[in-house]
C-alpha cells in the first residue's frame, strides 16, 4: 500500500457487521478497505468471544446470498421450537406459558444458532480472493477528516486512506462515532449478560428457552450437539459473586434456574460477561460518513436481535451505495446516504424501544405487573394470528427488507 492509496469506500471496524458489508461492497465491484484494530487469528479463538448468535431466517438469506453459508451450515444449529416461561428460580421450565412452534409459520426453523467465532471464521474464508477487498488488520482508524471530494481516513501507523465514503462499525464505543461529534442517547440496564456453554446428558431437540426471572431474562439456546447456551441476565451488583462460584456450584445455580430435564449439566468453556446497556445515535450519517450495527445502535440481548439488526443496515446500506455506484452518482453524497438513514434508523429505534420495554416488563417481580404479563403471555399463545405476527417480526421479513435479505443478488 501506498502512503495515500484510494478505495470508493473504507470501513473502520471489521467485526461481524463491517466486515459482512465490506464483502457485500466488494462482491458488487464497490473497491473497499476495511481496517480493524484487532488480529484476526486472535478474534476466532475460542477465548475471545463466548457467545453464541441466534440468525433470523432474513439474516440466513442474506449469508447464503453472500456466498457464507456453505461454511456455516456444519456449525448452524437450527431452532424448531422456542418456549417463553414466566417463572422464578424454582419454577423453572415448568412455568411455560408460551410456545412457538416453527411448523406454525413454514416449513423451515425459527432462526439459526451459530457461535460467533465460527460467523468470524467463515467470514475470513469468504473474504479470501473477493477481488477488490482489503483487509486491513490489525491496524487502528485514529481519525477521519472530510475533505473535498473525499475522506482521509489516517490509520495508527501513519497511512492514509482516501474514500468517496467511510462507514463507522467500530462497535459500542464507536470512536469514530465521537470523533464526527455525533451524539447518542441511551442508559445502562444495570445488568450484566452472564453467558456459558453447558453439555447436558439428553437432546435439546432444538428448542430454545426464554424464562422470565426477576432478575431478568434467562435463555438457554440449543447449539450443536448436546450443548447450550445461556444468557443468564443478572444484576449487575450480584453477577460477580455467581461469576466467582467454582463450576459445582455455578451449575448448581444454572440447575435451579432451568430444571432437570436434561440431566446432568457440565461447562463446556469459560463463563462470560457483559453489562448491558441500550443506545441509539441521533444521526446515522455524517458529510461522507455513516454509522452501522452496534456503532449505530445497542439493544437489550433479550431478543437476540443486535446482530441480525446491524446485518440489516449493512444489507440496507450496501444496497444504496451500490445502486448509487451503478448510477455513476456520489456515494458520499447527502442524498445517498439520507436514503440510508431514513431506512433504518426509525427501524432501529422501534426495535431497541420494544426490547427495552419487555426487559422493564419482565425484570420484575411486583404481583400486578406479574398477572398482567402473565395474562398477556396467555393470550398471544390463545390467539394464533398474534403468535403468527410476532414470529413474523422476529424472522426480519416485516417492513422493507433489503434485497440480500430476500436471498438476492444486489
Ligand atoms: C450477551 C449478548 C448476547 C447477544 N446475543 C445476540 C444474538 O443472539 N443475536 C444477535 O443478533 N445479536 C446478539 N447480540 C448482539 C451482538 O453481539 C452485537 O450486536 C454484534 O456483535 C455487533 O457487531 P458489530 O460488528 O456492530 O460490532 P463489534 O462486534 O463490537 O465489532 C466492532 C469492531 O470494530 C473494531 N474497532 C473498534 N475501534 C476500531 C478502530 N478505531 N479502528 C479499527 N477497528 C476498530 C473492533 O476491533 C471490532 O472488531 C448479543 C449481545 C450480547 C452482549
Amino acid at each position: 500500500m501506498t502512503a495515500h492509496s484510494k478505495f470508493d469506500v473504507v470501513i473502520a471496524g471489521g467485526g461481524m457487521v463491517g466486515l459482512t458489508l465490506g464483502l457485500a461492497l466488494a462482491r458488487s465491484g464497490v473497491e473497499t478497505a476495511v481496517v480493524d484494530g484487532l488480529d484476526p487469528a486472535l478474534v476466532v479463538d475460542a477465548k475471545f468471544d463466548g457467545r453464541v448468535s441466534s440468525f433470523a431466517p432474513a439474516s440466513c438469506r442474506m449469508l447464503e446470498a453472500l456466498g457464507l453459508w456453505a461454511h456455516l451450515a456444519p456449525h448452524a444449529q437450527p431452532i424448531m421450537d422456542i418456549i417463553v416461561g414466566d417463572g422464578s428460580a424454582r419454577e423453572g421450565a415448568s412455568a411455560a406459558l408460551l410456545h412457538f412452534d416453527h411448523s406454525e409459520v413454514g416449513q423451515g426453523p425459527l432462526a439459526h444458532m451459530i457461535e460467533n467465532r465460527h460467523f468470524r471464521m467463515a467470514l475470513q474464508r469468504g473474504i479470501e480472493g473477493v477481488a477488490g477487498l482489503t483487509l486491513i488488520a490489525p491496524r487502528k482508524v485514529v481519525r477521519a477528516m472530510q475533505g473535498r471530494g473525499a475522506i482521509d481516513v489516517e490509520l495508527d501507523d501513519g497511512r492514509l486512506i482516501a474514500a468517496s465514503l467511510c462507514i463507522a462499525a467500530d462497535g459500542r464505543e464507536s470512536p469514530l462515532r465521537e470523533a464526527q461529534g455525533i451524539k447518542t442517547v441511551g442508559w445502562s440496564y444495570a445488568q450484566t449478560g452472564i453467558v456459558a456453554t453447558i453439555a447436558h446428558e439428553r437432546p435439546h431437540r432444538g428448542t430454545a428457552y426464554e424464562l422470565f426471572l426477576a432478575s431478568g431474562p434467562f435463555a438457554i439456546l440449543p447449539m450443536t450437539g448436546n450443548r447450550s447456551s445461556i444468557v443468564w441476565t443478572e444484576r449487575s451488583a450480584l453477577a460477580p459473586a455467581f461469576l466467582q462460584l467454582d463450576d459445582a456450584a455455578f451449575l448448581g445455580e444454572v440447575g435451579q434456574r432451568f430444571g432437570d430435564q436434561w440431566g446432568h449439566l457440565s461447562l463446556d468453556g469459560p463463563r462470560w460477561s457483559y453489562p448491558l446497556s441500550m443506545h441509539l445515535a441521533l444521526s446515522y450519517i455524517g458529510p461522507r460518513f455513516a454509522l452501522a450495527g452496534d456503532a449505530a445502535h445497542g439493544v437489550h440481548p433479550i431478543a437476540g436481535q443486535g446482530l441480525n439488526l446491524g446485518l440489516r443496515d449493512a444489507a440496507a446500506l450496501a444496497e444504496v451505495v451500490i445502486e448509487a455506484a451503478r448510477l455513476g452518482l456520489d456515494i458520499g453524497s447527502e442524498a445517498v446516504l439520507g436514503r440510508y438513514q431514513s431506512w433504518r434508523r426509525f427501524d432501529n429505534a422501534l426495535f431497541a424501544a420494544s426490547f427495552d420495554a419487555l426487559n422493564r416488563l419482565f425484570s420484575n417481580d411486583v404481583a400486578p405487573v406479574a398477572a398482567v404479563r402473565r395474562m398477556g403471555l396467555d393470550i398471544v399463545d390463545s390467539i394464533a394470528p398474534l403468535k403468527r405476527f410476532f414470529m413474523h417480526q422476529a424472522s426480519g421479513a416485516s417492513g422493507d427488507v433489503p434485497r440480500l435479505m430476500r436471498g438476492e443478488a444486489i
